[in-house]
């Protein structure tokens, strides 16, 4: 499950998710930083740039949107107007942000949440390579359909805290 970007390792039980949050140097751009001037005033900010990953976010959904995609999500998710969809997308083109979902890699575990991401929610992993997922379930279909092994571990023991690039697609 490409999309999910953080492993945030265990969290004390009790303990508020925002205490573990980003610290205050995440700092979300708005706007393009390239042509630096401001959007048109009509055209509705909805999406940030995000030059530490060198993502676009969309605001609403906070969520990553790779640039191919840009398009499509505002059209069709937001349901903004071609003209305004076309506005925003050619304010990002030619500038170095992902392109598809090729290009949102998770982050390494461990890695603190993001602020600017949807809120973190309560995952599993795999103890033997990267594998993580929402699902109990699926956890174990991964022990069953590879070479990874359980060790008799518990849900607890397996349990973490994720955070994924991107909410809605
Ligand atoms: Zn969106
Ligand atoms: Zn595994």
């Amino acid at each position: 499950m490409p999309n999910w970007t953080v492993y945030a390792g265990d969290l004390a039980e009790g303990t508020s998710l925002k205490s573990a949050s980003a610290p205050s140097s995440w700092t979300v751009y708005t706007g393009n930083p390239v042509k630096n001037k401001p959007a048109e005033e009509d055209i509705p900010s909805v999406i940030s740039y995000v030059p530490q990953f060198g993502h676009l976010l969309c605001n609403p959904c906070r969520s990553v949107v790779p640039f191919k995609t840009l398009h499509y999500h505002l059209r069709h998710y937001h349901k903004i107007r071609t003209l305004f969809c076309k506005a925003i997308v050619s304010q990002y083109e030619g500038l170095s942000v992902s392109q598809t979902d090729a290009d949102v890699v998770p982050l390494p575990g461990g890695s603190s949440p993001l602020e600017f991401l949807a809120s973190p929610e309560r995952g599993y992993f795999c103890p033997h390579c990267d594998y993580t997922t929402c699902n109990w379930d699926v956890l174990l279909l991964h022990f069953r359909e590879t070479r990874c092994s359980r060790e008799r571990k518990t849900r607890d023991d397996l349990s973490c805290v994720l955070q994924r690039w991107a909410s809605v697609r």
